[in-house]
């Protein structure tokens, strides 16, 4: 500012006041640069052609007054100088539009303020020009940080619909401000609908087994003023009284001075993972029961022969018979163990060959029928002869097609009937094993080839594991092929396994 120079139009007919304004220029530095107008008439041609910081302008001009000059100024700061005793012009000339005025005397004492009046004309003008913009701007700003904002509460609202837990909040009245679409849709509740009512009305936890009412996390941040989480037997009843099991965790919302303005609460469905919990524990009891099973029989028949010396051959055949059966029911659990670990770390080696499926079908299927006669289960077998090969694990396609027939037979009552037929079908090798058994549930049907997943048979003691399927599952797909079911209940049911037959040559692959 103080390095800054200003142009500046001096309006003057007076040649000594001319000669004066330059003297004092030139004496004291002054960072002007100026230019002269003699009369009204070149004032205003100059102004129309330049841009000047200030105008100093005399009110008696040979051609008119400085009020003629005035007219013709805009926005640049003017000073008017006029004699002594003529402040009610001077007066006049500010309501006019000049910034200052100055009296000149006859002993020109008038220089010694005009640098100050200089500085302080322009200094006005600017603020003023400021001060105008100042509403534009403040409505410029306004509008931004409205926009701001809005854009901010748009997307804390696409933020908070799109989450996939419930998300509520509630105000120092423990009344509801906030309700996402996860919210609406676990309680059954509109916001609309539950905007400004408490929540407790709204919310009600309780405890999955005992069914009574539950802490809400809501109540113990009120006394805690920390976060607080619910238990894990939780569980939200819904509008409709529907039970969900939830993990619920809540924190207070606190103001700049720290005083809580409200609580936030987010609520989990925690439901598939109870699920997996409870297919998990399933598993556990359900292998240890498939070990103890065959264990304790081997041990009984082995003991008993050990025991008895006198026991006759034929007995004895027919107990390490049952004892050779026992074992293969052992391996064939662990194996399946293995398996699925194998599949769960993506280690299973399938090994592709042609395959024979005409022989491997045939082998399995015959395989099973002394377990089919032992329960009494008529096992029909129609294999198409000299089907075109398959290109894939043999082993593992016999244990599919194994696996298919043996549930089939376990899962059918004495005098039923289980078959099995494999032909060429639109250039696809299609795999059926039908059974008139108790059939699967329309619930169940997309999840027993989850691993674990057993049907639950209320009153029935059917022994397994919940493996078969998912292997089963595992074997077609990594053959390119896929599996259907359809079942009805007491009627029976059928799996259709379908395979592309050989396009591609033989090969051996791990991953
Ligand atoms: P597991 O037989 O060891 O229980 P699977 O994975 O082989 O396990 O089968 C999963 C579930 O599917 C079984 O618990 C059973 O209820 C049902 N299931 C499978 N095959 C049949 C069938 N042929 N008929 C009726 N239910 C079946």
């Amino acid at each position: 500012m103080e390095n800054k120079r200003y142009r500046i139009l001096l309006v003057e007919d007076d040649r000594l006041d001319q000669m004066a304004f330059k003297r004092l220029v030139k004496e004291e530095s002054l960072p002007y640069d100026y230019t002269i107008a003699g009369s009204v008439n070149q004032a205003t041609q100059i102004l129309g052609g330049e841009k000047f910081d200030l105008v100093f302008v005399d009110y008696l001009l040979g051609d008119g007054t400085a009020f003629d000059v005035l007219e013709s100024i805009v926005d640049t700061p003017a000073v008017f100088a006029t004699g002594t005793g003529s402040e009610e012009l001077a007066v006049k000339a500010m309501k006019s539009g000049a910034s200052d005025y100055l009296i000149k005397d006859p002993s020109r004492n008038y220089l010694k303020v005009l640098p100050e009046i200089v500085k302080n004309a322009i200094r006005h003008k600017k603020a003023e020009e400021e001060l105008k913009q100042y509403p534009e701007k403040l409505v410029e700003l306004v509008k931004e940080r409205t926009e701001q904002l809005a854009e901010e509460k748009e997307v804390l609202a696409v933020t908070l619909s799109s989450m996939g837990d419930a998300v509520i909040a509630v105000d120092a009245q423990n009344r509801i401000t906030l309700f996402n679409k996860t919210a609406e849709q676990l309680t059954g509740w509109r916001f609309e609908e539950v905007r400004g009512k408490p929540v407790d009305n709204i919310i009600k936890i309780v405890n999955e087994q005992t069914k009574q009412p539950a802490n809400s996390p809501i109540d113990s941040v009120l006394e805690s003023r920390g976060i607080e989480s619910g238990s894990d037997h939780d569980a939200l009843i819904a509008r409709t009284g529907r039970e969900c099991p939830i993990s619920a965790t809540a924190a207070p919302i606190q103001r700049n001075d720290g005083t809580m303005a409200g609580i936030v609460m987010v609520l989990r469905d925690v439901s598939q993972q109870r699920e997996i919990d409870r297919m998990k524990s399933d598993f556990i009891s359900s292998v240890s029961h498939e070990l103890r099973t065959p264990l304790t029989s081997i041990k009984a028949y082995a003991e008993t022969m050990l025991e008895d010396r006198n026991m006759s051959d034929e007995i004895r055949r027919e107990f390490l018979q049952i004892i050779n059966e026992e074992s293969d029911r052992l391996t064939n659990l662990i194996n399946g163990i293995l398996d699925i670990s194998k599949i769960e770390s993506g280690t299973i080696e399938i090994v592709r060959k042609p395959i024979n499926i005409t022989s491997v079908a045939k082998r399995a299927a015959e395989s099973l029928e002394h377990l089919a006669g032992k329960k009494k289960v008529r096992l029909e077998i129609d294999i198409a002869e000299h089907l075109p090969e398959l290109t894939g694990d043999e082993n593992k396609i016999y244990s599919m097609i194994t696996n298919l027939i043996n549930n089939a037979i376990k899962f059918t009552p004495e005098n039923g009937t289980v078959s099995v037929s494999a032909k060429l079908v639109n250039n696809e090798l299609v795999i059926k094993v039908s059974d008139t058994g108790m059939g699967i549930p329309k619930d169940d049907l997309n999840k027993i080839f989850s691993r674990f997943y057993r049907v639950h048979r209320p009153g029935k003691q059917i022994q397994g594991t919940g493996l078969g399927l998912a292997i089963v599952k595992e074997i077609i797909m990594r053959h390119d092929g896929r599996i259907d079911v359809e079942s009805e209940i007491d009627k029976g049911s059928t799996f259709t396994v379908y395979l592309p037959v050989a396009t591609h040559p033989a090969h051996i692959t791990s991953r």
